[in-house]
């Protein structure tokens, strides 16, 4: 029994010790009569001298203490209340306590273990710190993106800004050079007509100055405004088939009268090896080089000018042609020489006085070159002379030499083309018919796009100079109305004070084939004029046929019917009833792609040329398409030439109707048999 209650006692013990937590027993007095190992460790006092001390002094909080202690008897138990040892270091504990009774159920006292609970307590205290922290990171990334939005909306608003300043300056400029250019291109219009007039020498010597300094005006209107476009990246650059052989001899060409004039002399050196043919810019180019050869003659007093082209280096697909421009003329000095691409800069503060000029060519040069994967360079020497140098490059083609259109001279074949002229100032109406006469066009005007519609209903023509900024409607909504509502394909120039950007997208997208910035210059106008209209067949010019004012012609028609008026008016009755839906047909068939249909109505137009006269040309037109049609091929050419025997058809019928309705009066007059000529 005794064996018995000593290994209990030790059992008993052991489960004591076990235990890491601190563990107390205590009388109903307060006092300790027990402890582990670990209550002596966390309170550094003797077994000894813990046994029979208060147990509420060990505790920072000792009232507390023994508050919970007297729960413990009126409760039975304690769980998890927080104390603090109060040991060499403050220990954090969790008390827990519940009584034990003797084996008559009297309760002798009290089992208190205290959970260290410091380790938690620091991770808890770590963790707020963690959290504290993490909130005021928080706190300083959301003061930092609300910084940064800030810092965003005010570069976006600045770059807004720059950005409005940008096109407030290129609508300032393009505003300002409409206003100077529109009067310019009156004076340097009616200038040249003058000219043409007979003067007395003085007169044709006043005259010339006065055109001169319009032409000098133009120029730097036109240089700042090209300025601002290729400032703003809002230049257009062209790629189009060109010899460019031609062209610089064209340009050289320019030269010449300045060239003798000052007695220097002029070389060209062309490497044989350039392509005939390059894919580019030629406008661009020209502008390039003229400002360079018009600085080398104005710079270079004695000596010789050479302008040389050569292949740098050829690609699979294109090619970098080296202009040079040598003169042997004043030369530049070199601490200059960094400062002359840059906007109105000059080389010498009196070269404006001694030689004129704004300092902008080179500018414009520069970025015209840039802007086309080009660069441009300078070597110069005082007193021995300059070299410029442009690198540019140009793409190949397959294309021959024959397509490629080139500006000419007024041609006799053409004379007799009517140009409907949608222009609402009266001076610009009076320059563009003074033109069109020299060309031996015949020109119609009209105010607005309203009127240029109502006359183009009412009667045929070959191409329309279209305006831009009218009144009541203008270019664009007339060219709109053109294409959708009246389904026509008639060749449409826009004329333009000032080419934008988005003027020439908005020109496209309402169907407009072309644009001419003015002042209009007369033979780009002339052929701009010469390539639509040759464009359609893509014929070439001994193909083109004849335009007459009419295209229609009744002299078989008067043969036939041996001037019999009611035969003629049948025939032609017949021809209007029958032309008009076939017309339809044959464009329903083609967007269709019915090529049955196509080659019936075809079959049934052709018959119809040779009576009414209309030019061969078109039958054998009609006879291609036909061709084709009963092959179901469609080239990329049959939509035109379907679109041309639309054309030719349709003025056909105005034109018998027109003498339908003649022959109708003269009957009705006279009720007797007329002979009609053609
Ligand atoms: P501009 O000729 O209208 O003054 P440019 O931009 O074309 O303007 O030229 C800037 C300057 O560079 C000229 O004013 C001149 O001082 C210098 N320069 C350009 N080309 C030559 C040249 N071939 N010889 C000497 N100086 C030149």
């Amino acid at each position: 029994m005794e064996a018995k209650r000593i290994q209990g006692s030790h059992y008993a013990r052991s489960l004591i010790e076990a235990s890491l937590d601190p563990l107390f027993t205590i009388n109903p007095d307060g006092k300790i009569t027990d402890i582990n190992n670990a209550s002596i460790s966390i309170t550094e006092v003797t077994r000894e001298n813990l046994i029979g001390t208060n147990f509420f002094d060990y505790f920072t909080e000792p009232d507390k203490a023994r508050e919970i202690y007297k729960q413990v008897f009126a409760e039975g138990f304690v769980a998890d209340f927080p104390l603090t040892i109060r040991d060499g270091k403050l220990t954090d504990v969790l008390f827990n306590g519940s009584v034990y009774k003797d084996e008559h159920g009297k309760v002798i006292g009290v089992v208190v273990v205290a959970r260290d609970i410091t380790d938690h307590k620091r991770i808890e205290t770590e963790l707020m710190k963690a959290k504290e922290h993490a909130e005021r990171a928080t706190k300083i990334a959301e003061v930092a993106k609300i910084k940064a939005e800030k810092a965003t909306h005010i570069a976006e608003r600045a770059t807004q800004i720059a950005e409005n300043a940008v096109i407030s300056k290129q609508q300032f400029l393009s505003n300002m050079s409409h206003e100077i250019r529109t009067p310019m291109n009156s004076i340097i219009g009616f200038t040249k007509v003058m000219l043409k007039t007979p003067l007395t020498a003085k007169q044709k010597e006043y005259l010339t100055a006065i055109k001169m300094s319009g032409e000098v005006l133009t120029v730097l209107v036109n240089d700042i405004l090209d300025l601002a476009k290729v400032d703003a990246g809002k230049m257009i650059f062209e790629q189009k088939p060109f010899k460019m052989d031609a062209s610089i001899s064209a340009m050289i060409h320019l030269f010449e009268p300045k060239i003798q004039e000052k007695n220097l002399q002029l070389i060209k050196n062309y490497d044989p090896d350039i392509p005939k043919v390059l894919v580019g810019d030629p406008v661009r180019l020209h502008q390039i080089l003229i400002n360079l050869v018009s600085n080398a003659v104005k710079f270079t007093n004695q000596g010789k000018i050479t302008v040389g082209v050569r292949l740098l280096n050829s690609h699979e697909d294109k090619v970098f042609l080296e202009f040079t421009v040598i003169d042997t003329g004043i030369g530049i000095a070199e601490d200059k020489i960094e400062f002359i691409f840059q906007n109105f800069q000059q080389a010498t503060s009196n070269t404006s006085r001694l030689y004129g000029g704004t300092g902008l060519g080179l500018a414009i040069a520069k970025q015209l070159a840039e802007q086309q994967g080009g660069t441009i360079s300078v070597k110069s020497k005082i007193d021995k002379g300059t070299t410029f140098s442009v690198v540019l490059p140009f793409k190949k083609t397959r294309g021959n030499v024959e397509s490629v259109t080139e500006s000419k001279e007024p041609d006799i074949k053409l004379k007799g083309l009517t140009v409907l002229v949608v222009e609402d100032i009266a001076l610009n109406q009076l320059l563009m018919k003074t033109l069109l006469d020299d060309f031996g066009f015949e020109c119609e005007l009209a105010g607005n796009g309203k009127i240029a519609i109502e006359k183009l209903k009412s009667k045929p023509f070959d191409i329309v100079l279209m305006d831009l900024q009218m009144p009541e409607m203008n270019g664009f909504d007339a060219s709109r109305y053109i294409r959708e509502n009246i389904d026509s394909q008639i060749p449409i120039i826009a004329l333009t004070a000032d080419v934008t950007t988005a003027d020439l997208k908005k020109c496209k997208a309402v169907g407009m084939n072309d644009y001419i910035s003015k002042p209009i210059d007369e033979n780009l106008l002339y052929s701009k004029i010469i390539d639509l209209l040759k464009k359609p067949g893509l014929i070439n010019d001994d193909d083109l046929p004849v335009v007459s004012a009419k295209c229609t012609d009744l002299t078989y028609l008067i043969n036939r019917t041996k001037s019999n008026p009611q035969l003629m008016m049948d025939m032609i009755a017949l021809y209007l009833e029958q032309t008009l839906p076939l017309i339809g047909s044959m464009k329903q068939s083609l967007r269709d792609k019915d090529w049955d249909s196509l080659y019936a109505a075809v079959h049934k137009i052709i018959p119809s040329f040779h009576i009414m006269g209309i030019h061969k040309d078109y039958e054998d037109i009609a006879k291609k398409v036909q061709e084709y049609a009963s092959k179901k091929q469609h080239p990329d050419e049959l939509q035109q030439w379907v679109l041309q025997l639309e054309n030719v058809c349709s003025r056909a019928c105005k034109e018998l109707e027109e003498a339908y309705n003649l022959i109708k009066k003269q009957t009705d007059g006279r009720k007797e048999n007329i002979t009609f000529s053609c």
